[in-house]
């Protein structure tokens, strides 16, 4: 007997125009889901032969790469490593040539970690740190927002088509007189769950007329091949706007894995936050952080931002000399130091002079103490070093590690140099 989608095709190819879409996003997840498997169904086998390209123009689903699964069996262990699921934390210590200390917390990054991914923790406030420098330099701000239409963001489900977007846009935005600008994807919306990358984008620019603005939306649609692309335009000119608005475009917008679990796959490594305009970010800051008033001041209770900027960098916030971030260690040991908090997870250790004269029996004790974190220093570097095998994919994790304290016999001698005076 023929099998019936040999004399009548289960599975017909519709212009993308006549697919609702919904429809059309459920056919995405399914295929994406489904993977290699969609090639076997009947009436697509012929089509999916030819390039993922031309497939995916006539019904609008995304076929992922051929090494897909590969791919996903490779990272797995990569999605799951998040803070929130570690049982110990770890930091690295850091010193400047003019013997300044400092201490900076790991975190893994990750958008969908409950940790990194809420507002203002320490990832978020890292990156708003990273490019407030830079911010400073704008007397005002334009900020744009590129949004996707939904019959071509099926095309930009690879890092390499949404790179090379947001490179088509920054030449589109110069071609406007946009000269150095700032940008970073926004993978979901407000209201998460469906794919809807949108590139956020900071210039220098003020209020620009509507047919202006016209203009840029033309030349984008044009980019993107459509009749009508949106593309939204605000502009700020206090520092606390500026700072805000840096705060929002920088915040995590993919909260939960699950939302799409490929595109958490694909989007490891992706480099999201693009500066343009080579050279041309020396100029003096226009403001101070002193100048962000009202409730805007929110944005800096209980940091020290221009300090985490500056460590950010590398460069020590007191003398400005390069900061060289050495050892990972356990976050156990940080608790035994003194330290002023700077907020995002970066510490100064206070130098404390050693106690003068003391008796037997208190140094007899802390000889005794110092034993003590040495072994535990020793486990805890293995410990470290077997975690930070597991986890060697994560950006925030590709650190140089100590090996033990025995071999590092300066390790141990900061730990007891950081001991509190015993009284
Ligand atoms: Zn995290
Ligand atoms: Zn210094």
């Amino acid at each position: 007997m023929v099998p019936a989608h040999k004399s009548e095709p289960a599975f017909y190819l519709l212009p993308l125009s006549e697919v609702p879409p919904r429809l059309l996003t459920i056919c995405r997840h399914l295929a994406e889901r489904l993977s290699r498997r969609c090639l076997d169904w009947p009436g697509l086998a012929d089509t999916a032969s030819e390039s993922t390209a031309s497939t995916t123009e006539k019904t609008g689903i995304f076929f992922p790469p051929d090494n897909y699964l590969d791919h996903i069996a490779n990272v797995s262990s990569w999605l799951a490593w998040t803070c929130d699921n570690v049982s110990t934390r770890y930091f690295i210590s850091g010193e400047c040539a003019g013997g300044h200390r400092f201490a900076k917390e790991l975190y893994c990054g990750k958008e969908w970690c409950s940790v990194c991914g809420a507002d203002r923790s320490p990832a978020h406030l890292r990156r708003v740190a990273r490019w407030l420098p830079k911010i400073m330099q704008m007397s005002s701000m334009g900020y744009f927002i590129f949004t996707l239409p939904l019959q071509v963001r099926y095309r930009y489900r690879t890092q390499e088509s949404l790179a090379s977007l947001g490179r088509d846009i920054d030449k589109l935005l110069k071609s406007f007189g946009y000269l150095r600008s700032l940008r970073r994807w926004h993978w979901f919306g407000e209201t998460g769950e469906e794919y809807h990358p949108h590139l956020n984008v900071l210039v220098d620019g003020g209020f620009i007329p509507l047919s202006k603005l016209d203009e840029i939306k033309a030349a984008y649609a044009q980019l993107l091949g459509v009749s009508v692309a949106d593309v939204n335009y605000h502009y700020r000119t206090s520092p606390g706007r500026m700072l805000h608005t840096l705060s929002y475009m920088t915040r995590a917008t993919f909260l939960d894995y699950h939302w799409d679990d490929y595109w958490a796959h694909e989007v490891k490594g992706f480099r999201n936050m693009v500066v343009s305009g080579r050279g041309l970010w020396q100029m003096p800051p226009a403001w101070t952080l002193s100048q962000v008033e009202g409730k805007y001041q929110a944005e800096l209770e209980g940091i020290d931002l221009e300090a985490i900027a500056s460590l950010v960098q590398k460069k020590c916030p007191v003398c400005g000399q390069p900061v060289v971030w050495k050892q990972v260690l356990p976050f156990g040991l940080l608790k035994l130091v003194d330290k002023e908090c700077y907020g995002a997870g970066y510490y100064r250790i206070v130098e404390r002079a050693p106690p003068a004269r003391l008796s037997w029996t208190i140094r007899e004790r802390l000889r005794i103490l110092k034993e003590k974190t040495d072994i535990m220093l020793r486990a805890s570097s293995q410990e470290a070093r077997l975690i930070e095998k597991q986890r060697h994919d994560s950006v925030f994790y590709q650190l140089p590690l100590v090996t033990s304290a025995a071999e590092t016999p300066e390790l141990a001698e900061d730990a007891w140099q950081g001991l509190p005076e015993a009284s």
